[in-house]
């Protein structure tokens, strides 16, 4: 492949735990209710991902490979929020720069798939499984030595594909997530998050992946205003801890990085939050994807929006009234 592929993955997959991301993305857009995702190495060796989703068709197999190639948008060139995706680059990518192999079935035709090392595509073969889409990315970077240089070692890039996976799963809690780590001794379960149905569908899932020590007492926060809902749970004042590492947002269904927020967090509370205390929250926003500019760059998903003096009164307002 020109060197300029390579050069392009680079950015969307810095390390095991972006290619969890994008990967579990895909699953998420294929609307999958149960993803699985295991590792070896920390994701150095392997990176399996498993879906039971919609599939890829066997004759566009060759195009999910494809740089550019998306099924996610309506040929308008917009950004469709319903989907994650859109540039049609993360499979480009890690096909670019490992071994990859994608196999995928639809319903009412035969599995097939296809593999990539290096940027040389193979044919489309038949294969064997029963539904959705199972991506297997091995020996991440080993095409690009200079690249591989900069992964950590196998902890920490298993800790950091295990924090990716719990932002996207504190977002969908409807869907079953499992996380295992393949290593030489055999098979050990690092996290298993049941689906969660019904009103407090949110809680258990913030529970099964905050602790439930949070979720059990945290405040919860719904609060809606001019188009913008707000939900949340935040931890009672006087369970604010040392450090602001638990604080998560979520931009219609997004995990983003946004001060806008976290700031009118720590306003919410105000007075009511020792010095140097933070609480754990998780904040879900939700409006029209028109308010909001959403950089989707891979690495750092942040967000403007239109009215920020709206969205922080909405998040202070709320806070404050749950607070009591
Ligand atoms: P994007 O997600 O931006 O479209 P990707 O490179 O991540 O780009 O995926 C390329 C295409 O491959 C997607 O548009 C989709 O059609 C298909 N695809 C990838 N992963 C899956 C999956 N798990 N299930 C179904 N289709 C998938
Ligand atoms: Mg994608």
């Amino acid at each position: 492949p020109a060197a300029i592929d390579r050069i392009a993955a680079g950015e969307v997959v810095e390390r095991p735990a972006s290619a969890v991301k994008e990967l579990v993305e895909n699953a998420l857009d294929a609307g999958a209710a149960r993803i699985d995702v295991a590792l070896a190495e920390g994701g150095r060796a392997l990176i399996r991902v498993e879906d039971d989703g919609c599939g890829i068709r066997p004759e566009e197999l060759p195009l999910a490979l494809a740089r550019h190639a998306t099924s996610k948008t309506d040929g308008r060139d917009l950004l469709d929020l319903r989907f994650f995706g859109f540039r049609g680059e993360a499979l480009a990518s890690l096909a670019a720069v490992a071994r990859l192999s994608l196999t995928s079935r639809v319903e009412g035709r035969e599995a097939a798939m296809i593999t990539a090392e290096g940027g040389q595509v193979g044919p489309v073969r038949p294969a064997a499984l029963s539904r959705g889409t199972v991506v297997e990315v091995r020996d991440l970077f080993f095409a690009t030595p200079a690249r591989l240089k900069f992964l950590r070692g196998a902890q920490a890039e298993r800790m950091a594909a295990a924090e990716a996976l719990r932002r996207l799963a504190m977002a969908a809690p409807g869907v079953a997530f499992t996380l295992r780590d393949l290593s030489a001794g055999g098979e050990r379960v690092l996290m298993r998050l049941p689906a969660e149905t019904g009103e407090e569908a949110l809680r258990a899932r913030l529970a099964a992946v905050l602790g439930r020590a949070f979720a059990d007492g945290a405040i919860a926060i719904r609060e809606e205003r001019d188009g913008f809902l707000l939900t949340a749970l935040a931890s009672p004042p006087a369970e604010a801890r040392g450090a602001a590492v638990s604080q998560y947002v979520f931009v219609n269904g997004r995990p983003v990085k946004d001060r806008l927020l976290l700031g009118a967090l720590r306003a919410g509370y105000g007075d009511l939050l020792p010095a140097g205390r933070h609480p754990m929250a998780a904040l879900f926003l939700d409006c029209d994807p028109m308010r909001v500019d959403v950089n989707v760059h891979p690495a750092k998903a942040e967000v403007r929006f239109r009215e920020p003096d709206l969205v922080r009164s909405l998040v202070v307002g709320g806070l404050r009234r749950a607070l009591g």
